[in-house]
């Protein structure tokens, strides 16, 4: 694996460190102490040191499902640790071996160049490659889960490490078990996906199909199915380094088919997708648009005017104030639509 080697040093903490270029919401806001590490070494170094155990720790990735809302009072740990390998091989699967710092976008377009195939339809998420457990990452109808062989993470405390199989991480809808029983106990190094030598292309999923036609091709690869998806999400997404963002500030509820035919009785056109016999799942989007939020400025943040899912820094927000336009929001659609939206960005 490319990883930096062992550096015979002591890792220093730097205190009141800037964090408004380690977040995509571009929040201006300070870790008490920072420190990165590039490798296990440099970890367990920092893990050992009491100042680090004695406080509260965040571990960072990309900052793209972050909001900060006030300065982080304990010690920011950024994961740096780099790396991709193929470990092992049948005659249908590669597994390979992608580091925690690795950039997600980067390691899918690496899975493509090596006709590694499985991730094509996650291309352009941002964030780290640790990240993508988390809250198990999906687009376009797929989710790391469909992929996902196993993990290595070092638990905070106790120092051990531990590999996670599929099941041990418990993935739902953008949940697992880090977001959950154990939130804030591991620190992902490193995660393993099984990714197929005879692609299975996804493209029944969103504008993809209808991408692709425009691209008028002989034979689709999962080349054309990434190019699909970026051209899609680059014409409706904001790209965070131009508007802070941390992506869909909410998840899409999962509703009984009562609550949604009540909602269908005054909005015939509501959209939903079936989850089980009993349950739907009602965009979120269409849900926060219908009650007059998209594109809604309070000065310094707002409601994105493409995508009503997404809260964007218009400039110089604080994070209290995004924090304040969600509970809005959430008060209006529950008040509207008697559904609770939840939070999908982590709030710190
Ligand atoms: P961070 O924001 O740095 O961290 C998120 C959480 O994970 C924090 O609680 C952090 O402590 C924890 N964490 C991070 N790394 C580790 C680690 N190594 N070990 C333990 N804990 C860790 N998400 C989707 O699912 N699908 C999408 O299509 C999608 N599109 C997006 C589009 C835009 C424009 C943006 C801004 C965001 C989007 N997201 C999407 C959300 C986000 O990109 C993903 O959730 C991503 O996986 C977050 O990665 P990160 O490295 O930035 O995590
Ligand atoms: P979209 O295509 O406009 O669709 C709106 C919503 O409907 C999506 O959220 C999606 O749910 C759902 N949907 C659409 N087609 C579906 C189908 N065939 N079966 C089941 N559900 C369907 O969505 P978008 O905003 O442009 O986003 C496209 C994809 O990128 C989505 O998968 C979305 O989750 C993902 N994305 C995620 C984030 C994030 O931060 N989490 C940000 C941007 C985009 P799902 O969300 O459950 O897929």
């Amino acid at each position: 694996m490319r990883s930096t080697q062992a550096r015979n040093c002591s890792m220093q903490l730097t205190p009141n460190h800037p964090l408004k270029n380690l977040n995509t919401f571009g929040i201006d806001c300070t870790a008490k102490w920072f420190a990165a590490f590039h490798n296990t070494d440099e970890l367990m170094e920092l893990l050992d040191n009491p100042e680090v155990q004695n406080q509260p720790q965040l571990v960072l990735g990309g900052g793209s499902n972050i909001l900060f809302t006030q300065p982080f009072n304990g010690v920011v740990l950024k994961n740096s640790l780099l790396g991709i390998e193929v470990v092992g091989e049948t005659d249908d699967h590669y597994l390979v071996k992608a580091a925690a710092g690795e950039n997600w976008h980067q390691f899918v377009m690496h899975c493509i160049k090596n006709q590694f195939a499985g991730v094509e339809n996650l291309a352009l998420i941002p964030g780290c490659v640790g990240a993508s457990p988390m809250q198990n990452i999906g687009a376009y109808g797929v989710e790391i889960k469909d992929v996902f062989h196993e993990l290595d993470a070092v638990h905070i405390r106790e120092k051990k490490i531990k590999t996670f199989d599929v099941t041990e991480c418990s993935f739902g809808y953008r949940e697992s078990v880090f977001k959950q029983r154990e939130k804030n106990q591991w620190i992902i190094t490193s995660v393993t996906f099984r990714l197929n030598k005879n692609p299975r292309l996804k493209t029944g999923y969103g504008a993809i199909e209808e991408e692709l036609d425009r691209m008028n091709l002989d034979q689709i690869t999962i080349k054309d199915v990434a190019k699909a998806v970026i051209q899609i999400r680059s014409s409706k997404l904001p790209d965070p380094a131009v508007l802070g963002n941390a992506g869909s500030f909410f998840k899409n509820p999962v509703v009984p088919i009562e609550t949604y035919e009540k909602i269908k009785s005054h909005y015939p056109g509501a959209p939903s997708y079936p989850i089980s016999e009993t349950a739907v799942k009602v965009p979120a989007g269409w849900l926060i648009e219908q009650a007059g939020w998209k594109g809604l400025k309070r000065i310094t943040h707002g409601v994105h005017d493409k995508q009503a899912l997404v809260l964007v820094n218009l400039g110089n927000a604080r994070g209290a104030e995004i924090l304040q336009l969600s509970s809005d929001i959430i008060d209006d659609i529950q008040h509207k639509f008697d559904i609770t939206l939840e939070r999908e960005v982590n709030i710190y």
